[in-house]
């Protein structure tokens, strides 16, 4: 028996294992549809499909399958990119890269076979008609006019529909099932439907084009699937599936499907079709913006594919829909990154501090710790003078209760050097602070208190003013304002945050002028940031900010 921990869908897997179904083996597949970008949600079909197949390797593979059976909405670009984004989060599909287009003779000769069986027809309804007579949950559909045509004139027809001697909605092909059946799905689905259009793959070769739910799993038993793991919605889809898998015969494969709970997050938006909308109507720059719940978003943000994996696992898989916590996976970048990321100071917010008993010209070196997780990650030299920035946020001149960093006569440590005291604030005409006229200690270096000298709560850091760079800093934050901006009243656009993006100059420490695109840094004290894999050029990073620390500043 499976051990308790497996998942619905490991145990259903491992029992059919042992039961040597299919000879043990276990083929899944990740069956995009090539209409827009793969989001995180997709991440967790990934993970899952074609983590089967390493789990249960040597037996196991994972085919990595283009529905492309709807032109309109199909491009190249979005196939590349899919293909990009899966290598990225670390999986491998070999020799089993397919497109359902390739299939369209096969499916076609399907179609011809449920007609010879009598169990397809042609019928020359249009839309409107075939909705009014499909009946409601309660009450039972219509029979078609034209459902009982003999099969030598649906067969006649179908050939005409292929040569293009029809338009688009004067006929579609239905399967002959139950009008009356209580599973919507089941009463004479359509399963070929006309469309005078131009395929990505297949160019012109077809005016007609197989619908979804009769693809997919003639699709899956032409792969030799084993299990065809979908999300709930496909629910009421399967009694359909299971239908075409009986009926059509020849089939090499005896695939099931079975289904799971899609993956929901807050503050986020997850429907290809919603992000092509953000894309298109300029809400966004671009399927990659790191504000996109995209792959490629999330990947220019800075996730790593093992946090998003990470994240996958740690949300498991359920049958019931359920809403997970940003948060969530937030925590689980967080926790990936802190083992990798170089540890810099960054200041955001700089206000200029000057250290009046340091004397003038002067520059020493610090000598920091570039990963507290990873001692072979080695050391770094940061210069400290008499002239340094700490940020905004570290420096109250009115503080409140609770706040022990600077304030106005008050000590506090700059982190690895010493304490300092403010001794004045300087504003402009405006009454805008421009900067902190403070005095040091020497005797408090190396964390040293002396003795007889009250504790200081404090400690900041800094990036000493004339070897600092100055850096464009981009402040991502939640896309949206609400939690649920789909299940809200109106359009879901209203509730994009208006401060999702913010952009800053931020002044950091001179090593990190060489910093390379595409690489992780801890901003101490602050937060992850990932250099701008495009924007990024040398001598001159551009910091995307993947996710604050934890708790904020530190106290
Ligand atoms: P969307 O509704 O976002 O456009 P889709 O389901 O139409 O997505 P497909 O390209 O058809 O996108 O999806 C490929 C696979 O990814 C399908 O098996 C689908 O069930 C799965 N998938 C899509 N969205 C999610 C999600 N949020 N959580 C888990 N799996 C998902
Ligand atoms: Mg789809
Ligand atoms: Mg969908």
């Amino acid at each position: 028996a499976a051990p308790a921990s497996l998942d619905f869908i490991r145990e259903m897997i491992a029992a059919d294992v042992a039961a040597q179904r299919n000879d043990g083996w276990v083929i899944t597949r990740f069956p995009p549809e090539p209409n827009g970008y793969l989001h995180i949600g997709h991440a967790k079909s990934i993970c899952l499909n074609f983590g089967l197949s390493v789990e249960n390797a040597p037996k196991a593979k994972c085919h990595l399958r283009f529905d492309d059976t709807n032109p309109t909405k199909e491009e190249v670009e979005y196939v590349d990119s899919i293909q990009e984004d899966v290598k990225w989060l670390g999986f491998d599909w070999g020799d089993n890269l397919f497109y359902a287009s390739d299939y369209f003779e096969k499916l076609y000769g399907f179609a011809v076979q449920l007609i010879e069986k009598g169990l397809a027809y042609v019928d020359d309804q249009n839309a409107e008609e075939m909705r009014a007579n499909r009946g409601t949950l309660t009450t039972p559909g219509t029979n078609s006019p034209y459902r009982d045509r003999s099969v030598a004139e649906n067969l006649d027809l179908f050939a005409r529909m292929r040569a293009g001697e029809f338009k688009e909605g004067e006929k579609i092909v239905r399967a002959k099932i139950d009008m009356a059946s209580p599973n919507m799905n089941m009463r004479d689905p359509a399963i070929y439907r006309i469309m005078h259009a131009h395929h990505h793959r297949t160019g012109d070769a077809w005016c007609i084009y197989p619908m979804y739910d009769f693809a997919h799993p003639l699709s899956d038993a032409l792969e030799g699937i084993t299990h065809s793991l979908c999300t709930l919605e496909f629910e009421h889809h399967r009694p359909l599936y299971e239908w075409l898998i009986n009926n059509v015969s020849g089939l090499p494969g005896q695939p099931y499907q079975r289904e799971f709970a899609r993956l929901n997050l807050t503050y986020t938006v997850m429907s290809k079709r919603k992000l092509l909308r953000l894309v298109k109507e300029g809400f966004v720059n671009g399927w990659d913006d790191p504000r996109m719940p995209t792959i490629s978003g999330i990947r220019r943000r800075g996730y790593t594919p093992a946090a998003v994996r990470s994240f996958c696992k740690t949300i498991g898989l359920t049958k019931y829909p359920s809403l997970t916590e940003l948060n969530l996976l937030e925590h689980s970048v967080r926790e990936d990154l802190n083992k990798h990321a170089q540890r810099v100071y960054a200041v955001l917010r700089p206000i200029k501090v000057v250290i009046t008993n340091y004397p003038e010209g002067q520059v020493e070196h610090v000598e920091l710790v570039n990963n507290p997780e990873n001692e072979a990650d080695g050391t770094r030299k940061v210069p400290l003078s008499r002239e340094l920035y700490i940020d905004a946020d570290d420096f109250m001149e009115n503080p409140i209760p609770g706040f022990h960093r600077l304030i106005p006569g008050g000590e506090v440590r700059l982190k690895y050097a010493f304490c300092i005291i403010c001794q004045e604030v300087i504003k402009d005409e405006t009454g805008n602070i421009v900067e902190l006229r403070c005095t040091y200690d020497d005797a408090t270096r190396h964390g040293v208190k002396p003795v007889g000298r009250p504790k200081v709560k404090g400690t900041i850091h800094w990036v000493s003013a004339a070897q600092a760079l100055d850096v464009e800093v981009r402040l991502y934050d939640k896309l949206f304002t609400v939690e649920q901006p789909d299940g809200e009243e109106g359009d879901f656009t209203q509730f994009l945050n208006p401060q999702s993006l913010e952009v800053v100059t931020a002044k950091i420490e001179p090593s990190v002028a060489e910093a390379k695109p595409g690489a992780h840094y801890q901003f101490e004290r602050v937060g992850y940031f990932y250099s701008d894999p495009k924007d990024t050029q040398p001598g001159k990073p551009v910091f995307n900010r993947t996710v604050a620390l934890k708790d904020g500043f530190v106290k």
